[in-house]
């Protein structure tokens, strides 16, 4: 840590706030961080609202600042101050003993968005997995129930579906927003990504007169700021709608028939499907017009780079690997893959940092969940979380006692928060690793502070940047490094030479074999370009994307696979399928009487980070009340105006929220605020968990993901605004302004 004087000084540094590792220049006042710049020309240099306010979040009175231990009932959230050696010894202990009674397996690690900060996350990742988020720390322990919040989020769009159709993963692939045409936000919205480097991106694309056309339920931050055309669509029929443009683009034979014949299998399958898929019965399906679902094709057959930004929207569905697939299939149809202005696959052989990853135990169980979700397995050789709470309660496949929660909360993050807890409340031994306190650490026996990345030193690589991460004040309390708790917890447990016992040690370790040092890190704080190999288009006619260096992709056929093999060889259907809802107008009609409007969920609110943040007055100001969007023709019948206090019924249970009356969403659809639930905040977000709607049983049957889209509800008022109207208008407008 560089040494701050009184008065004002600046550390160059990443934000420690999230994950995601934006440059900044932290200027301290009297050795307080007092405010954040970006770093110019930094590929990260930004600062969103709650980096901008992270003085508030790091200094906030509601830190865990000591290790504690549980003194009341479980869920009471009665702890009382222990030292750190205390804490590792019961740790240890309560292991051990569970170990002895029900076998090492009877332990699990959770790992949520507020705990993937680069250096930890890289140091702790399984062997042979794809991504970061796991923490394989008790793999040496014999455990292989590693699990977190991949279970949820990312993993299908990210993994499972391009595996399917390329042979690769999003790590090695990226839209080529600056060289295309035509650009399609489908389910995604880049405004609110951390960063929102990819929004920047289009904008850019836009300005240099790229078409942009945004598919989805809302009319999003991202449509709104990009000024974008928009397409209203039902939620969960997006599968539909891509085979419905596929059709149309074969019927016009507006598709890539070199790659088609040459670089593609199963297309004679796909074509045949998609001929199910008229435009007319899918207007009537998605609620898109005839004459939209003919433009979207058109478009996309006459691009000369069509890009697609997608996202969570199309997973939390139940057809939602599948329909990522059908939209990577459309890429494939217009001759868009690895094409400048298309979906391009990164040059193989960037110079990489060192992933020291841990190799699951070779004997004993699979981790939970992986005989039900055998793709999301191969792929993150970790558990499925969505099957943990079965083996907690129920001891199947085998009994769960422990688990270990760092940066989570899966009460306010999974379905049925009752459910979990439980689930909680029935474990022998549960840990909560966090900087602030969560629904679930009140069920803790363990509640260890764990810093902020501001208070740590660690590193972090991208393609082509490499950059350390300064220590930037001192840690707050008896705060410690996520990292350097979980490799004390190795060595407490005997395989301590596994993790070096230093951050600086991890940061050594992490750069060995990438052309800079830590010593050039620190010479340079904002950090450093890496070169990389020039790009090639077309790689799969060069031999550069497969292991035996012969043309084509790295899939089991060695082709762009319209009909997946990799799929058929574990009995899911190997075209792209649609699924209607599970709970839907057209599936369960009987329903809509009670419930007539179409639920959602899991829109990122720019005030917070998930469900932190709720407890920081600064970013609450930008949203103090959670907030359900819906239709004015859905509205006024309701006598429902903005700001009523409404509650969103399912046929689970009921939530109250603040009504925003909108034309920015399709009508008969709602959006609710995802986040709250948790013990910190005001009241309203506290008691505000919309995973009391959502269903634990409603899945994807190929990864697992819960469908958080999709639903059946009904909104009804509860009581007029009391609030004037000036008030009204702050709670409603729109929160990110760029
Ligand atoms: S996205 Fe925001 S909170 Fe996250 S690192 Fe960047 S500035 Fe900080």
């Amino acid at each position: 840590m560089q040494n701050q004087n009184l008065g004002h000084s600046i550390v160059t540094s990443m934000c420690g706030i999230c994950d995601a590792g934006c440059g900044v220049h932290v200027h301290l006042k009297d050795g307080k961080i007092d405010r954040l710049k970006p770093i110019k020309d930094h590929p990260l240099g930004i600062v969103c609202p709650r980096g901008a306010r992270a003085a508030e979040i790091v200094y906030s009175k509601d830190r865990i600042l000591y290790p504690q231990r549980r003194i009341g009932e479980r869920g009471e959230g009665r702890f009382e101050r222990i030292s750190w050696d205390t804490a590792y010894e019961i740790w240890v202990e309560k292991m051990e003993d569970i170990s002895s009674r029900y076998g090492p397996e009877a332990l699990c690690t959770y790992t949520g968005r507020g705990n993937f900060e680069f250096g930890f996350s890289e140091s702790f990742s399984p062997s042979g997995a794809s991504g970061r988020g796991t923490n394989s720390v008790l793999f040496p322990f014999g455990s292989p129930n590693a699990t977190g919040v991949g279970s949820l989020c990312f993993v299908s769009y990210g993994l499972i579906a391009p595996q399917a159709c390329f042979g690769l993963q999003n790590k090695n692939l990226v839209d080529d927003f600056e060289n295309a045409d035509l650009i399609l936000i489908w389910g995604a919205n880049p405004l609110t990504d951390s960063p929102a480097t990819k929004h920047h991106k289009i904008k850019a694309a836009k300005k240099k007169g790229a078409r942009i056309i945004t598919i989805d339920h809302r009319r999003s931050e991202s449509a709104k700021s990009l000024k974008s055309e928009w397409v209203g669509i039902r939620p969960g029929t997006d599968g539909a709608l891509a085979l419905a443009v596929a059709q149309v683009m074969i019927a016009e034979d507006l598709y890539d028939k070199d790659f088609i014949a040459n670089w593609s299998h199963g297309f004679e399958a796909f074509r045949e499907y998609v001929q199910n898929f008229t435009p007319d019965e899918v207007a009537v399906i998605t609620g898109v017009a005839v004459a939209t679902i003919v433009e979207l094709a058109r478009a996309l057959g006459r691009a000369k780079g069509c890009a697609i930004s997608m996202y969570t929207g199309l997973e939390y569905s139940n057809s939602g690997v599948q329909s990522i697939r059908a939209v990577l299939c459309l890429q494939a149809l217009a001759g868009q893959i690895d094409v400048p202005g298309g979906k391009l696959i990164k040059m193989p052989g960037r110079p990489m940092h060192n992933r020291v990853t841990t190799q699951p135990p070779p004997d004993g169980p699979k981790p939970v969940g992986a005989e039900k979700y055998p793709l999301y397995w191969e792929l993150r050789k970790e558990a499925q979380a969505a099957e943990l709470p079965k083996a907690i309660l129920e001891g199947d496949p085998y009994p769960l006692r422990g688990l270990i929660i760092s940066g989570a909360s899966l009460i306010t993050g999974w379905a049925e928060p009752a459910l979990w807890r439980k689930a909680l409340a029935s474990l022998d031994l549960l840990v909560a690793v966090n900087r602030f306190p969560t629904a679930d650490s009140q069920y803790a026996d363990l509640v260890l502070p764990a810093t902020t990345g501001f208070e740590m030193e660690s590193y972090q690589v991208s393609d082509g940047y490499a950059q350390l991460r300064q220590q930037v004040i001192e840690p707050q309390g008896e705060a410690r490094s996520d990292y350097m708790i979980f490799a004390e917890l190795a060595r407490h447990l005997g395989y301590g030479q596994l993790w070096p016992q230093s951050e600086e040690g991890n940061i050594r370790r992490g750069l060995d074999g990438l052309p800079v040092t830590y010593e050039d890190l620190k010479a340079k704080p904002e950090g450093i370009q890496i070169s990389m190999p020039e790009m090639r288009y077309r790689k799969y006619e060069t031999g550069d994307l497969r292991p035996d260096g012969k043309p084509g992709f790295a899939t089991p056929t060695g082709k762009f696979e319209f009909t997946s093999e990799w799929f058929r060889s574990h009995d899911y259907d190997p075209l792209p399928v649609y699924t209607e809802p599970k709970e839907g107008p057209l599936t369960t009609p009987g329903m809509t009487q009670e419930f007539p409007l179409i639920f959602n969920s899991g829109a990122r609110t720019q005030s917070a980070f998930r469900s932190q943040h709720y407890n920081i007055s600064g970013l609450l100001a930008l949203q103090p009340e959670p907030l359900v969007w819906l239709h004015s023709d859905d509205a006024i019948p309701r006598g429902i105006e903005s700001g009523d206090l409404v509650t969103v019924r399912t046929v689970r249970g009921e939530v109250e929220f603040t009504a925003r009356v909108t034309e920015d969403i399709k009508a008969g659809v709602i959006e609710a605020n995802m986040g709250g639930g948790n013990p910190l905040g005001p009241r309203v977000w506290q008691d505000c968990n919309v995973n009391a709607l959502t269903d634990f049983n409603n899945r994807d049957p190929i990864s697992g993901f819960l469908v958080f889209k999709a639903l059946l509800c009904e909104v009804a008022r509860v009581k007029k605004s009391a609030i004037n109207d000036p008030e009204v208008q702050k709670i409603l407008a729109p929160i990110w302004i760029l």
